[in-house]
């Protein structure tokens, strides 16, 4: 898995890149932004590396863990009341990071539609 090997978030998952982590579990991490758009940002990913939301949705075990997990994370932000899960997938949606995860923002008044 060259691609997994050279994964920045498969590195957050696995420990070996430090990260401010709010949830971990068997299969889902949750950390948060490096560079946060809103007083809550926080990302929740896979432990296994998929590209993006495609591949993540064939395996309906950890898809559903991570979708938990985005709840459980809007709950103890305090943000459960108005937050947005944003899966940005490929280039014209502005991914960056080619290892699924939800981005999970909150904590100020959203516009829509987004830029
Ligand atoms: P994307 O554009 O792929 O949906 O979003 C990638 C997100 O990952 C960005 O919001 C970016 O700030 C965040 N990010 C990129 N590298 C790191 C990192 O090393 N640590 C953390 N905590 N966040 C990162
Ligand atoms: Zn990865």
């Amino acid at each position: 898995m060259i691609a997994a090997m050279s994964c920045i978030f498969c590195a957050i998952a696995a420990g070996e890149v430090p990260a401010t982590v709010v949830h971990q579990s068997e299969r889902v991490v949750a950390f948060r932004d490096l560079n946060p758009v809103a007083p809550v940002h926080v990302l929740v990913i896979p432990r296994e590396h998929y590209r993006n939301v495609v591949e993540l949705s064939a395996d309906v075990a950890t898809a559903a863990e991570l979708l938990e997990v985005v709840a459980e994370v809007a709950n103890t932000e305090n943000v459960a009341d108005g937050f947005r899960t944003v899966f940005n997938t490929g280039g014209d949606a502005g991914q960056e990071v080619d290892h699924v995860h939800a981005h999970v923002i909150g904590g100020r008044q959203m516009q829509w539609p987004p830029g």
